[in-house]
């Protein structure tokens, strides 16, 4: 999960040597960059697993009014461990 944030981030950085446009925080740049970290890193071999899982756990925070509180944080993670891990430590 670490790793798809670090790539993520990386395809801020690429979208912004593109199209010089500062993050708007807004769920379409979100998906750019997803896109844009994808691309950067797949003949690197670099790309997560679960990388399009992590990216839509972390979209979530961007598809409420104001920040995610740490509440809302936990128990979004929760859910997303019990639904792609289930019962394993
Ligand atoms: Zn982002």
């Amino acid at each position: 999960m670490v790793t798809s944030s670090l790539i993520h981030e990386f395809g801020h950085c690429k979208l912004y040597e593109d199209t010089g446009k500062p993050d708007d925080h807004k769920v379409e740049t979100e998906e750019a960059a997803n896109r844009m970290g994808r691309k950067s890193m797949l003949e690197l071999g670099l790309i997560p697993d679960r990388y399009d899982e992590h990216r839509a756990f972390f979209r979530q925070s961007y598809e409420v009014d104001g920040n995610w509180t740490e509440t809302q944080c936990r128990a979004a993670l929760a859910e997303w461990e019990e639904r792609f891990y289930g019962d394993a430590p």
